[in-house]
């Protein structure tokens, strides 16, 4: 099984840890940043040996070059994305399988935020990393892709199992929350869940993962139903000031 460790860099990205104990394997997904993440896999004393990434927006890949650098990681990263993944060794899309010791994860094109960012399942440990894709009760901007394209790649990270932990690349969850309750200001479970994450953040816990099935109770743009509907709460909430 993976275990799974959640870094905070920069003002809010998460970069994980992957590490496969068995046969040693380490895995870094979306290393914004290089030093936090050689420092906490040294105290672990996990060596890393790959790379993982989801699109290739800067705060997702600069630290592939110092992290290949001091220990010859490979990289895995977007085929429609290739040149700009630095150090890519590998181009994975949608249908490819991508191992990490013993578990190995499914490749979806999940385009809308940039037009060839991918995700990684790892299906037998329950672990979804969907870098910018979705989000603690939200989605990522779109910057390149359509709302056709997003609504399509959430509904393709929605057909995973509701017990799928949810490990999104930025703590942006109590601003996604201001939003959500002006979509759905009666749904019981987003307020519910609400309170709780008013209370982890107060004392400084982050909110991230989360789960499949409480982004399918909670999430307005998973629940959306349509592409016009998703694609008019997606321009609410970038206009939104809560
Ligand atoms: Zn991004």
């Amino acid at each position: 099984m993976l275990d799974v460790v959640q870094i905070a860099v920069l003002n809010d990205n998460y970069v994980y840890l992957a590490h496969d104990a068995a046969s040693g394997e380490t895995a870094v997904i979306d290393p914004a940043v290089s030093e936090p993440v050689l420092a906490e896999a040294a105290r672990r004393g996990w060596t890393i040996t790959q790379i993982l990434n989801t699109h290739w927006h800067p705060d997702h890949v600069g630290g592939n070059a110092a992290i290949v650098a001091a220990t010859g990681a490979r990289v895995t990263g977007p085929k429609g994305e290739a040149e700009r993944i630095p150090e890519i060794s590998r181009s994975v899309g949608d249908g490819d399988t991508v191992t990490v010791g013993a578990s190995t994860a499914r490749v979806f094109d999940v385009g809308g935020h940039t037009l060839g960012h991918i995700a990684y399942a790892f299906d037998a440990d329950d672990v979804l990393f969907p870098g910018d894709t979705l989000f603690a009760l939200g989605c990522g901007r779109l910057f390149e892709g359509t709302p056709e394209q997003m609504s399509a790649s959430l509904a393709t990270l929605m057909a995973l199992p509701d017990s799928t932990r949810v490990y999104c690349a930025h703590e942006y969850t109590q601003s996604n929350a201001r939003f959500a309750v002006t979509v759905e200001p009666s749904n019981a479970a987003l307020s519910a869940r609400v309170v709780d994450i008013d209370a982890r953040r107060a004392k400084g816990l982050p909110t991230v993962p989360s789960t499949i099935g409480e982004e399918r109770a909670t999430n307005p743009f998973v629940r959306a139903g349509s592409v016009a509907e998703f694609a008019r709460r997606r321009a609410a909430k970038d206009n939104f000031r809560g």
